[in-house]
């Protein structure tokens, strides 16, 4: 018997409420889901928030960086922490393809996901890993940054033992006190570990605490530390190999510094490294975040959002909600601080984010000559990018967060669905 189509539902189930007993061959007409066939349901289809990446963006950015480079100067493309939060390998694509040669990460991982992806440039760790990964690092050819005599001397003998090479970069101390052997102590240092065999010193390189800090006597006298280690170097006859010391403001700011190679990387991703950098690098930002409204609210007048309810309505307003939240990037302490743009206009945001879930707030009255903005469920709206003339930065969000931009994307990484464009 064919199924009754009552009300427009096939699966109305009657007065009784309880579904007609099923003999044998209705069981047949039964049709489940094939996994491979939902398995096909776009992520975006799945859960209203996603990222998107603008790959011409990240090119561009890169192309900017070399314009900025003496030609012949190399360039290292800092992916490390998924590039920012941008795609680690797909970042190392573009950037290779519009001119970087190397590329730097912060772990053995990290390295490995890029070899796995069949990527073949040289790779650079940069901070020196435990040496239980030394096997990891030859045999996925990724070279660590050296500053301890013992990791120097035990790479070399495992390498040596397999008849292999062990190249690594040295990392020089210039005043961050983060890694490094200190810029006098560097000669001592290679005489220590110049006697293996194996050993293949690739690169010397420092990292400056404040390129990005206004003008200031700290980068002047790390800069001249740093050139007094290489003048030692050769004096002592010992060829350094590719020497690196700017970051992406230094890029920018100060091209003494650029050496034989520069590590681009927030600027990579479109973002200003600095104030000072403003005016001498054009970036575009990469990263766009949006969602869609999941559902439209229209709350009473001194009724509240979110966990504490410290918001309130005036009872002119619309709440929406969309589907992210801390967990997803949007940092808590932006609760209350931040906007959203809906049809190009700026919402604010109210009441607490929560883990997986933040609101915001239409305001029903119209306000000059503003067109009065109607809501609906599955509307797009932006939390990092641009919608007409409306836009939002990671700038703005690091500066009501209280932290740097390079937080801000790599925390939009933790669980959104990422897209390149
Ligand atoms: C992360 C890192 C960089 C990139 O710095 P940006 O300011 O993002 O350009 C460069 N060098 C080292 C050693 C780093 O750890």
């Amino acid at each position: 018997m064919p199924t009754p189509i009552i009300n427009g539902f096939t699966g109305y189930a009657g007065e009784s409420m309880n579904p007609p007993e099923k003999n044998d061959s209705e069981q047949e007409t039964a049709k489940p889901f094939s996994r491979e066939e939902v398995d096909e349901i776009d992520e975006r289809d799945r859960r209203w928030a996603w990222v998107e990446i603008d790959r011409g963006a990240i090119r561009s950015n890169v192309i900017e960086a070399k314009h900025h480079m003496r030609s012949g100067c190399r360039l290292l493309a800092v992916v490390k922490a998924d590039g920012y939060g941008h795609g680690a390998v797909e970042c190392a694509r573009i950037a290779l393809n519009a001119g970087a040669s190397y590329l730097g990460v912060a772990t053995v991982d990290e390295g490995i996901q890029l070899r796995k992806a069949d990527i073949t440039e040289p790779i650079l760790i940069l901070s020196q890993p435990p040496q239980t990964s030394i096997p990891l690092l030859l045999a996925y050819n990724i070279m660590p940054s050296v500053y301890t005599t013992e990791f120097a001397l035990a790479y070399g003998e495992i390498a040596d033992h397999h008849g292999m090479k062990a190249p690594f970069h040295l990392a020089v101390n210039t005043g961050m006190n983060r890694i490094g052997v200190r810029y006098d102590d560097v000669v001592e240092f290679e005489r220590v570990i110049g006697f293996h065999r194996a050993l293949e010193q690739k690169g010397m390189f420092t990292h400056f605490a404040t390129a990005d800090c206004p003008d200031n006597i700290d980068f002047t006298i790390a800069v001249n530390r740093f050139n007094k280690a290489l003048e030692a170097l050769h004096q002592a006859n010992i060829d350094p190999g590719i020497v690196h010391a700017a970051n992406s403001a230094a890029l920018f700011r100060y091209p003494k510094v650029h050496y034989d190679m520069c590590r681009l990387g927030i600027a990579m991703y479109g973002i200003q490294p600095c104030k000072e950098t403003r005016g001498i690098a054009d970036l575009k930002p990469a990263m766009s975040v949006y969602a869609r409204i999941t559902q439209t609210n229209q709350v009473p007048m001194s009724d509240g959002v979110s966990y504490g309810l410290n918001w309130r309505s005036s009872g002119s307003t619309n709440v929406c909600t969309i589907p992210l939240g801390y967990a997803d990037g949007l940092r808590r302490g932006l609760s209350g601080k931040t906007k959203f743009i809906l049809d190009g206009q700026y919402c604010d945001q109210i009441g607490n984010i929560c883990m997986d879930q933040t609101m915001f707030a239409v305001d029903m009255r119209t306000l000059g000559n503003k067109p009065k903005l109607e809501p609906h469920i599955g509307d797009k709206v932006t939390i990092i990018g641009r919608q007409g003339d409306a836009v939002l930065t990671a700038t703005e969000q690091a500066y009501e967060a209280d932290t740097i931009e390079h937080e801000i994307t790599c925390g939009y990484a933790a669980r959104l669905p990422r897209y390149y464009v």
